[in-house]
């Protein structure tokens, strides 16, 4: 107990006189590390809830949303932080540059929100590769949501190798608001990567524990 109090960066976490943790909620920071850390999903951040982030997911990945000739092209979901990667992928949209259709983005606070049930869930529901794209080590808006993220993770690989999913199919991408270029070439390699993946196996989706 009290994993998410530990893990604030910010201190944000108090105790109530039940010895239960309590959100001092005019100070937190939104940014929902707390979250993805509290094993039995206790602590919820408002408009990121498990239960709001896991059908964004399911509604970006049925259907394909590509064209008929497309179809058995790989669908890829991207995390994206929003003071980074989301942004930058805004900076690219404004700047007439293009990416992959392939890759569904999905606006989180911090890297540092995104967990295996959102990972795992992503996979279950027929994408064929995750990107969590975060900002650079040492830049991060939340301090250490990023660092967190990157820990979560290397243990997340593993996982995906067990389950014979594969680890490559899980990427970390490290940008900023001002890179929106390095971040389209992220997303070129990855989609190029997961399209080759395809060429000998897909995810096996019933290898995966949840509903
Ligand atoms: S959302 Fe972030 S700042 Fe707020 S309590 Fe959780 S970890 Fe702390």
């Amino acid at each position: 107990m009290g994993a998410c109090a530990s893990i604030c960066p910010f201190q944000r976490i108090e105790w109530s006189t039940f010895g239960e943790p309590k959100v001092i909620e005019t100070a937190c920071e939104g940014c929902g590390i707390c979250s993805a850390v509290c094993p039995v999903s206790a602590m919820q951040l408002r408009h990121y809830k498990d239960d709001q982030l896991v059908p964004k997911i399911k509604a970006m990945l049925t259907p394909k949303w590509l064209s008929e000739e497309k179809m058995d092209e790989p669908v890829i979901i991207a995390f994206a932080c929003q003071w980074c990667s989301y942004a930058a992928a805004d900076a690219a949209g404004n700047m007439g540059m293009e990416y992959p259709d392939n890759i569904r983005i999905i606006r989180v606070p911090c890297s540092g929100r995104v967990d295996a049930l959102h990972v795992l869930s992503a996979f279950k529901n027929g994408a064929d590769g995750v990107i969590i794209s975060a900002a650079s080590p040492r830049s991060g808006n939340y301090l250490t949501g990023n660092l967190e993220a990157i820990d979560r993770v290397d243990i997340m690989k593993k996982t995906l190798d067990v389950l014979g999913i594969g680890s490559e199919r899980l990427e970390t991408i490290f940008t900023s608001a001002c890179m929106p270029t390095w971040l389209i070439t992220m997303f070129n390699d990855f989609t190029e990567r997961i399209k080759k993946l395809n060429e000998s196996s897909r995810p096996k989706l019933e290898a995966i524990p949840m509903d």
